[in-house]
């Protein structure tokens, strides 16, 4: 990857060394046999320069006879990360995303994408379940070895806090009781004087990005 590392241009040989380092890793985080790795490596890769996103296919389409691979990778010597949200997966990418180079956002999204396949059972070994917690988890560790400074710019993923049960109310004391009847008088003050103002529209939803389209085939 040293030599990758510095290329912004996804040459032959450096999509050939990206694919081979993304192969290495989920090889070994799943340690996966011979044949197994060799199922993996024989999933074809298209490569697209170009914004937009990647994605695993599971059935023929765009040319090919079976299962395959899209990696779109933006063009400029940096690109930007955006990973899911997923609290489970415990971190992720910035609302702005986290500059990347060439090779290593191109192996994330490989290694992303490799992992849709493993879960298929493309590569033979038993099929996992689909999940963006698992792709994800694995690009995020990918990422961690190959540029800890890119690692470091996560920001921790919360998980939502569950609604309680409402249970029986308890009774209001007498001060808590007036202060709400006060409350309501002043809101009843406050709703004559705005009431033809519209709702303020809630705060705009950070749009997700999705790495993946949904699979053809699930
Ligand atoms: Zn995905």
């Amino acid at each position: 990857m040293d030599a990758a590392a510095t290329i912004s241009r996804l040459t032959l040989r450096a999509r050939q060394a990206i694919h081979r380092d993304a192969l290495g890793f989920v090889a070994e985080r799943y340690g996966l046999d011979a044949a197994q790795c060799e199922a993996l490596a024989a999933i074809p890769v298209r490569w697209k320069r170009a914004r937009g996103s990647s994605a695993f296919y599971l059935r023929a389409a765009h040319g090919f006879a079976g299962p395959h691979i899209l990696v779109r990778v933006p063009g400029g010597a940096r690109v930007r990360w955006h990973t899911y949200r997923r609290a489970r997966a415990r971190f992720a990418t910035p609302p702005g995303g986290i500059d990347l180079d060439v090779p290593t956002f191109a192996g994330a999204v490989l290694v992303h994408e490799l992992t849709h396949a493993l879960q298929h059972g493309v590569a033979g070994e038993p099929k996992r379940r689909y999940s963006e917690v698992e792709t994800t988890e694995n690009e995020l560790e990918y990422v961690r070895r190959r540029t800890p400074d890119a690692y470091a710019r996560l920001v921790p993923v919360l998980p939502k806090p569950r609604r309680r049960k409402a249970g029986p109310a308890a009774p209001p004391s007498a001060l808590a009781a007036l202060r709400a009847a006060v409350l309501r008088m002043a809101a009843r003050v406050v709703g004559s004087l705005t009431s033809a103002a519209p709702p303020a529209p809630p705060p705009p939803r950070s749009r997700r990005r999705t790495r993946s389209p949904r699979p053809t085939g699930s």
